[in-house]
């Protein structure tokens, strides 16, 4: 099955979509990790996306929408998730454009939903893991050892976008580009909302029904 799955930062996409992939196989494909990994390596992509992300802008859509295509059309997926992709509507038409192209279609869009005091105490207090990119939280989530991955033992920083100044950028682009995207989709077939301000466990068991639904 492929799914796409929107909605605000720090709504816990990464972290349920990373849990919902492994659990039916499907290849996570988490965009903000696609553009890190470019932006560490310093390919020409990443060279042109670092400032617009370290801002809480969005990298350009011609820039992105190849990278999707990269990776959905180079290799023989058992399914995707697209976590933040798309995240305004010409992206949501580059990526239909795309999928008849590579004769594709999706089966769920997911619209993952909290309040924003929510989203920025979660986005605040976000620890992520150099080594193997695992999450944590400073007070929901702590790490067994201050500042070591429970995981592999890698280090934990926060990320350089969620300090205050840039979520504020982030929410605020959120509202202005993305948030669009749920006019275009609700009346598509497929799309299904959930409510995601609850704990992880009842998140997760929510992101289930409505993609068994
Ligand atoms: P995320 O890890 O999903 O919070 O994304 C981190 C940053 O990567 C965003 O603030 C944007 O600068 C950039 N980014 C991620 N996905 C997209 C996208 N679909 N279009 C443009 N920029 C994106």
């Amino acid at each position: 099955m492929n799914i796409v799955l929107f909605g605000p930062p720090g709504v816990g996409k990464g972290t349920q979509g990373e849990r919902l992939a492994s659990a039916t196989g499907a290849s996570h494909l988490a965009m903000g990790d696609i553009l890190r990994a470019a932006v560490r390596d310093e390919t020409e992509a990443g060279l042109k996306a670092r400032a617009y992300m370290e801002a809480g802008k969005l990298v350009p859509d011609e820039v992105v929408v190849a990278m999707i295509e990269d990776k959905i059309a180079g290799d023989a997926l058992a399914g995707f998730l697209l976590d933040g992709f798309p995240r305004n509507v010409p992206q949501a038409e580059a990526l239909e454009a795309m999928l008849a192209r590579h004769d594709m279609a999706i089966e769920r869009i997911i619209f993952m939903d909290a309040p924003e005091e929510a989203l920025i105490e979660r986005l605040s207090g976000r620890l992520i893991c150099r080594a193997c990119g695992f999450g944590f939280h400073r007070h929901y989530s702590p790490p067994r050892e201050a500042g070591r991955c429970d995981r592999c033992g890698g280090e934990l920083y926060q990320r350089e976008d969620d300090r205050e100044d840039v979520i504020a950028n982030r929410l605020r682009v959120y509202k202005e580009q993305t948030q669009p995207l749920l006019a275009y989709y609700q009346d598509k077939p497929g799309f299904r909302r959930i409510d995601a301000s609850g704990e992880m466990d009842a998140v997760y068991a929510a992101l289930v029904k409505a993609v068994e639904e």
